[in-house]
């Protein structure tokens, strides 16, 4: 097989957050309106508190004013509501993002559902799953997002393609079954229940991994010609560099492109964040795209 194309998710990210700069800049220019993002962290998830850190790193460098909305371990549910709420009332915030995991005996479900629709940027509450669903959400959570745009800046055929998702979480596997299939692809989703894994994804065109178990799929498990991209991003005692789910080594001798781990899915997440963030800006002035 001839050498991969490397699907690049740092250059293609620093694109689209240049694009986003040039849209921060005119939402300024045009309309008076500097456009804002607020993260609500719960909690002291040290993972959680370093994600939060990026996002609010990458909108300053977009030009996004950036709110971080902190509450201890001992905040309660209805803390975490209210502070939904009166960002949803704000008008320098366009954009909402709730920290998960949430700590253990919340409601997430309930608190994301309690996000405008306006401002639902992460693309999991309620309303935005239900137009996921209808095939036109204006907002889609982050990683599968990033994860078809990484595709199309790369010019990669979806239609038609049998595309075999493993992975059913709702941030991640479920959207992107749902964004591949209303790109007319033929989508399996597998999960911890399938039986016979490797029987779907030797049929598959697209592999998407999402399953967080390191380097999982090997490539003998492939079709040859596949497209192969890895959201999963794990920790290996004595790995200097977090693994994906793919084994990169020999996926990358049978697949006809394939996303590195890192710097494939993982800058792509946060780049389609501050899309969603400007477009939900845009949409507020009445720019719908
Ligand atoms: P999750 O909620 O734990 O979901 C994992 C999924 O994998 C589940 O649906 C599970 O099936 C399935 N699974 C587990 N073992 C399996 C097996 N042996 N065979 C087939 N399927 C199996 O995880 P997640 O939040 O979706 O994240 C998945 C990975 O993506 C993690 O490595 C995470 O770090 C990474 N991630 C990356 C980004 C990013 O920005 N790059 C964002 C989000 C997540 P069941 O439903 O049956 O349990």
């Amino acid at each position: 097989m001839p050498d991969p194309i490397l699907l690049d998710g740092t250059a293609t990210a620093q694109t689209i957050r240049a694009e986003v700069a040039g849209r921060v800049a005119r939402l300024k220019a045009e309309f008076g309106v500097t456009v804002g993002l607020a993260a609500v962290l719960a909690g002291e998830n040290p993972a959680s508190v370093t994600y939060v850190k990026m996002k609010r790193r990458a909108c300053e460098k977009a030009g996004i004013y950036s709110r971080a909305v902190e509450f201890g371990a001992d905040a309660t549910e209805e803390d975490i509501f209210s502070a939904v709420q009166a960002l949803n009332a704000d008008p320098a915030i366009h954009g909402i993002l709730v920290q998960h995991p949430l700590p253990k005996g919340m409601d997430e479900y309930r608190i994301l559902a309690e996000v405008s629709p306006d401002k639902d940027v992460d693309g999991i509450g309620r309303g935005s799953l239900g137009d996921l669903v209808k095939g036109d959400a204006a907002f889609v959570a982050c990683t599968p997002a990033g994860m078809v745009e990484l595709m199309d800046r790369y010019n990669l055929p979806i239609a038609g393609k049998h595309a075999v998702v493993i992975g059913r979480s709702v941030i991640l596997g479920k959207p992107l079954a749902l964004l591949l299939l209303n790109r007319n692809a033929t989508v399996t989703v597998c999960h911890s229940r399938t039986v016979d894994l490797p029987r779907y994804i030797r049929d598959a065109d697209i592999v998407c991994a999402c399953v967080g178990k390191a380097e999982f799929i090997t490539g003998e498990m492939l079709k040859p010609g596949a497209v192969v991209l890895d959201a999963g991003y794990n920790r290996v005692a004595g790995r200097t560099s977090d693994v994906g789910d793919c084994d990169y080594e020999s996926c990358a001798q049978v697949a006809s492109a394939i996303t590195p781990v890192p710097g494939g899915v993982g800058p792509m997440t946060i780049a389609t964040l501050l899309a969603n963030t400007v477009k939900a800006a845009e949409r507020s002035v009445g720019i719908v795209s």
